[in-house]
């Protein structure tokens, strides 16, 4: 159903927008009070599992289908660099995993989890440390992107690992801050062709007087970021399921002569990158619109999916869920019209 609902499930002014609104709060509120296995059972289509070993056998299977894979350990905001050090371990652990088993993945990391809020100075050390790590395996690293308080860090993260000689690293960037098209003129002018991005919408309900809160206007500024990024020969995911993104992405691909077929053409994108597809590559989330994914797949695009997983599922899963309680929709939209959404 279309609706001209907004995306922070706000009021609208149609009856369309407050049902929705209304149905996401409805099953925030459900899900809080629900028993864990309950959310556990729910959330396993959206999560590998509590340990690498699960993250390990999902990325064997999906491979099959033809995937790559980015992996984010899950984790609540830290509150000790002790904890920072847990992530830097453990995603030490995943690089020797990925490349045990000869799987076609990369790292998304959250810099914020390495301490970059608590102690600047070490949480940069960890970051780094990984990095060089990754860059010594062949592997990428995509730096996610958190809510406005880190927007500024993150992209400074990048450049600094950059101007360390560590371009195995990129930034994602968010549609909805109107901040964003002026991010990816400043990061070209200083990266050129090693420009590396994920581009989304942006999970988090950012306020209105910085970024788009109605879903058109969020859809057109994603397109826009889109175009922009091909044109100052960038890498770019795409992360999207939604069909206007997708769509769009497809004409311009096709516009610059871009796609499965042939090699990237524009003058300005430097070399084909390892691991990485021609230019550009289409992104989702795990349980989320497999049949499109396989779709762009059997068309010869590369697919990247992104690989949640770790202890704090349950809290991960809580969390999400009341910063964009349009997931909630979204996920029983999946449970009830499972045609709308395959796994
Ligand atoms: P929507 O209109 O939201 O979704 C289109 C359809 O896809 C929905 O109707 C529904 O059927 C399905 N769908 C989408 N999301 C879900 C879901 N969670 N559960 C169930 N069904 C769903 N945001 C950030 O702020 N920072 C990041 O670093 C970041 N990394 C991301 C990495 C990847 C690979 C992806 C795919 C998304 C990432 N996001 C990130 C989230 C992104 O910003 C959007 O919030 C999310 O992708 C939904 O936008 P959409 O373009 O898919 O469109």
């Amino acid at each position: 159903m279309q609706t001209s609902s907004d995306e922070n499930g706000q009021e609208s002014s149609s009856l369309a927008g407050n049902m929705v609104g209304l149905f996401s709060r409805m099953i925030v509120g459900m899900t809080i009070r629900m028993p864990r296995w309950f959310v556990g059972w729910i959330s396993r289509r959206y999560v590998a599992g509590p340990d690498l070993e699960d993250a390990v056998k999902v990325m064997q299977r999906l491979s099959k289908e033809g995937a790559c894979f980015t992996i984010d350990v899950l984790g609540e905001d830290i509150t000790s660099m002790d904890e920072a050090s847990f992530f830097l371990e453990e995603y030490k652990r995943v690089i020797m995993a990925i490349s045990e088993n000869h799987l076609d993945a990369n790292l998304s990391i959250k810099p914020t989890a390495f301490g970059l809020l608590l102690d600047r100075e070490k949480g940069m050390d960890n970051i780094e440390a990984l990095v060089a790590m990754a860059s010594s395996h062949d592997m990428f690293v995509r730096l996610d992107m958190e809510d406005n308080r880190v927007t500024d860090d993150t992209i400074q993260v990048m450049l600094d690992m950059h101007e360390k000689g560590l371009t195995n690293v990129g930034v994602v960037l968010q549609a909805r801050l109107f901040r964003t098209i002026a991010d990816i003129k400043d990061i070209a002018m200083k990266l050129g062709p090693n420009a590396d991005y994920r581009i989304c919408k942006g999970i988090y309900l950012e306020p209105s007087d910085i970024a788009h809160t109605d879903r058109q206007p969020i859809i057109e500024a994603m397109n826009t970021c889109i175009d922009e990024m091909l044109d100052t020969g960038a890498y770019v995911g795409i992360a999207s399921h939604d069909h206007p993104v997708i769509n769009h992405t497809l004409e311009a691909l096709a516009i610059r002569k871009m796609g499965p077929e042939g090699l990237d053409p524009r003058m300005n994108s430097g070399d084909q990158r390892l691991h990485k597809g021609s230019g550009y590559e289409f992104q989702m989330l795990l349980g989320v619109r497999g049949p499109l994914r396989r779709k762009l797949h059997a068309k010869g695009h590369r697919t990247r999916v992104y690989i949640p997983y770790g202890e704090k599922w349950y809290e991960y899963s809580i969390r999400r869920l009341k910063e964009n309680p349009t997931i909630g929709t979204q996920v029983a939209k999946a449970f009830l019209m499972p045609w709308t959404n395959r796994p």
